[in-house]
């Protein structure tokens, strides 16, 4: 349970062990631009390179040994992410491994990677189930909703290679979860996507990520853009960077995105299935969030949080940044091989970035009934003005009000039973 979870530990590190580098072209990808940075020959503080492609083994017993020392709690929670991270070999993990046997000298340690699942194999498999460790599988959602964006480099469909990877996991009893994009393709089948986690692949961690990217045209896709798309994405707003550019600006919308009735209308939908047969049963990280912000805990998402900043990224040359989102010059925090993991993470510049979450939201967020569920969920994504002018206010923000008031009865049942010493599966009976 708490692998599922992992953003509401307090220090978190995402290690790119293949860098950006992906063997799928999802045509969402935030980070697919990285790719053409992999090469460069510019350092990565002058904006440009990720000099080599991959993790070297003597960063890798670097990072482990740092990350140990650096976990106030008991168990210690490596994330393997990517770009694609079954891109290195399996023999890589198995010296992970080794390290962390090593340095963790006898604390509890656990695993979990995040993959397209496409290079899984039965040795993979076999590794996942002797660890222990957790696999977050991306699937968004039928053939038809998850053929729409997630395409390999040859322009090839994957779901096919995706299901057969969850059945592997499922007979080698490796423990996995969903990780599923919301976006223009599967937002207006709320009740069809959310079954088919349910009844077909029977799921019981299903993560929701809204998909909401704005992009300029690419003169030029051939020097940098997307992979030989059209247009590039935006950085987005946040703390160190510039007011986003406003309209007129060349700035649009992806078309994959989903607009906030959109993503209301989803929830919606999605929830009244959920809280009627599910409670207990299948986890939704949103619905959990969103109870957890009720009951006055900080939830398992960083992006219903307080703050930010708990979940840097690693990326395979050391490079140390704010957050996956945030892979930008201006957010690069330092490097592991020049400071230690703590100077860099407890730095001045990540605790900055972490608490201008809260102190840049605009006055409608700070009076909002809803704050204490939502907390103007990611900054990257609040690049509107409020009604009275004011900017930062986030996109998704009416689908968000939508929502909140929709649930807000059954949140407070919910935390009422759990303040009862209750489970909270009584709602299920109770409306
Ligand atoms: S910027 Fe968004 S994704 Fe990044 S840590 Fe903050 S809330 Fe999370
Ligand atoms: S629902 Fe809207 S106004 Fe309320 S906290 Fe979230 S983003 Fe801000």
């Amino acid at each position: 349970m708490s692998t599922a979870y992992p953003f509401a530990r307090p220090l978190y590190v995402m290690a790119k062990a293949a860098g950006p580098r992906c063997n799928l072209r999802c045509k969402y990808c935030y980070y697919l631009e990285k790719q053409h940075l992999v090469n460069s020959k510019k350092s990565p503080s002058s904006g440009g390179g990720l000099e080599g492609g991959y993790m070297s083994d003597e960063l890798l017993e670097a990072y482990v040994r740092d990350y140990i020392q650096l976990q106030q709690v008991p168990e210690v929670l490596f994330t393997w992410h990517g770009g694609e991270p079954m891109l290195r070999p399996l023999s890589f993990y198995k010296q992970a491994v080794r390290y962390q046997q090593y340095y963790g000298r006898g604390r509890q340690i656990s695993n979990c990677i995040q993959t397209n699942g496409t290079l899984l194999t039965s040795e993979w498999c076999q590794f996942l189930h002797d660890e222990g460790w957790l696999v977050g599988i991306s699937i968004d959602g039928t053939q038809q909703m998850h053929d729409a964006y997630r395409l390999d480099a040859k322009g090839e469909e994957t779901w096919q290679r995706v299901m057969n990877a969850i059945q592997m996991l499922q007979d080698y009893h490796v423990e996995w979860n969903a990780m599923a994009t919301v976006n223009h393709a599967n937002v207006g089948q709320p009740l069809e996507f959310y079954k088919f986690f349910r009844d077909e692949l029977h799921c019981q961690f299903l993560q929701l990520s809204p998909i909401v990217e704005r992009v300029r045209p690419t003169p030029d896709p051939s020097r940098g853009g997307r992979g030989g798309a059209e247009y590039s994405l935006v950085v987005p707003p946040g703390p160190f960077s510039p007011l986003p550019p406003r309209e007129g600006s060349g700035v649009g919308l992806a078309p994959f995105s989903v607009k906030p009735d959109e993503w209301g209308r989803f929830l919606c939908t999605i929830f009244d299935e959920w809280v009627k047969h599910d409670v207990g049963e299948t986890f939704v990280n949103v619905f959990d969030a969103t109870l957890a912000g009720w009951m006055g805990v900080t939830p398992g998402i960083c992006v219903y949080a307080e703050e930010c900043g708990h979940a840097v990224v690693m990326e395979h040359n050391g490079d140390i940044y704010s957050c996956d989102h945030f892979v930008f010059p201006q957010y690069r925090l330092g490097n592991i091989r020049q400071q230690g993991l703590p100077q860099i993470i407890y730095g001045e510049k990540q605790t900055a970035f972490s608490r201008l979450k809260k102190e840049s939201l605009p006055r409608q967020c700070r009076q909002c009934e809803w704050l204490k569920a939502c907390h103007g969920e990611c900054p990257r994504l609040r690049f509107l003005h409020t009604a009275d002018g004011e900017p930062g206010l986030n996109y998704l923000c009416a689908g968000y009000r939508m929502y909140f008031q929709h649930v807000a009865p059954y949140m407070d049942f919910m935390r009422n039973e759990l303040l009862a010493g209750r489970p909270a599966y009584g709602v299920m009976r109770a409306f």
